[in-house]
């Protein structure tokens, strides 16, 4: 079950005396976010908005709906990273499974016993990393909890950054990674990033999973599409507009490099890029978006529409050196 520190929100209310304020979270949390917003009510007499848009990351607050709103407060639920608060009064509010991992974690010390891992996990189960590497510590396992870097904290990675998983197999001499929580795409992404074999650990089924190979299945898919868009005479960049995702000078960057190569190119700027807004677009062969790399990673597409790492890719395949490592980075942006 999900536990939000709605007291945190409480005490800033109590602080603050808003007039109005706003709450959102991640889909997978929205009922909680609607608890909490009620008790905000109840509790304060005051209108607190639900904002129920997809809220993505710390790179999709939507503090931009807060203001239109009015509110004068925004609790931004379950993306804890390093820092309570952003500036314009956004709130970053814990939200922490509380499922145990133990019965999981000693199935996979079974497994990994003298191995060396690095032990990673999102964020809503970060205050399970401590107990997960005493199970596995106790059973033989070498565990490296690899340090946080820009928001993220130890041990911590997102969908697009890897920084704590890459840190433990370079400076910690990791051979594995063991990630905690049902998130193959987490999970995945780790094992991307780092080449290395990647376990998820699932404490609702008590299953060890494997990724590695699923991993590869995405880069293979990721690959298809870079060979697919070298193809291409005409492309369209789009830039996010979602305002932790606005990467101009990415976007200018590879329209500067495609023309050299020869190709034409128009920009585009979406707040949410999806096969059925980019097929109203008309004349373009493929794509690059600078916004989320997931977006083209875990979806599918009618056309060729590359990420930036997958962009960055097609230049080198356009002049001739193959398309590298090019997911086998700690930052994917
Ligand atoms: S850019 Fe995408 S993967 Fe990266 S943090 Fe934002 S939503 Fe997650």
């Amino acid at each position: 079950m999900i536990v939000v520190d709605e007291e945190r929100i409480f005490k800033a209310i109590e602080e603050k005396r808003p007039a109005s304020v706003a709450l959102n979270g991640p889909d997978g949390i929205l009922p909680q976010v609607q608890k909490a917003a009620s008790r905000v009510m109840e509790r304060f007499g005051i209108p607190a908005y639900v904002i129920a848009d997809a809220t993505w990351g710390t790179c999709d607050l939507n503090s931009a709906g807060a203001k239109t709103l009015g509110a004068e407060m925004l609790f931004n639920v379950g993306h804890t990273i390093n820092a309570g608060e952003y500036p314009g009064n956004v709130y970053l509010v814990d939200a922490f499974d509380d499922v145990k991992f133990d019965g999981v974690a000693a199935k996979a010390a079974a497994m990994l016993a003298g191995t060396r891992i690095s032990l990673v996990t999102d964020s809503q189960h970060l205050d399970q990393v401590g107990p997960v590497r005493e199970v596995l510590e106790s059973a033989g396992v070498e565990v490296v909890v690899g340090g946080g870097k820009g928001q993220l904290n130890d041990g911590q990675v997102f969908g697009c950054e890897f920084y704590p998983a890459t840190d433990a197999r370079d400076s910690g001499g990791a051979a594995a990674n063991v990630f905690l929580g049902q998130s193959s795409f987490h999970a995945a992404g780790v094992a991307l990033a780092t080449g290395l074999p990647t376990y998820a650990l699932d404490p609702y089924f008590n299953e060890v999973r494997e990724v590695t190979e699923f991993a590869r299945k995405l880069r293979k898919k990721a690959t298809l599409a870079v060979y697919k868009a070298a193809e291409a005479r005409t492309f369209g960049v789009v830039v996010g507009l979602k305002e932790g995702q606005l990467s101009k000078t990415a976007g200018l960057r590879f329209k500067r490099e495609l023309e050299k190569a020869g190709k034409s190119v128009q920009l585009f700027a979406m707040t949410d890029i999806t096969n059925e807004r980019l097929r109203s677009l008309r004349g373009i062969d493929a794509f690059i978006q600078v916004a989320c790399p997931r977006i083209s990673t875990d979806n599918r597409f009618d056309m060729p529409v590359l990420s930036t790492p997958q962009g960055n890719a097609l230049l080198r395949v356009l002049r001739g050196e193959g398309e590298g490592e090019y997911l086998r980075l700690p930052h994917w942006l």
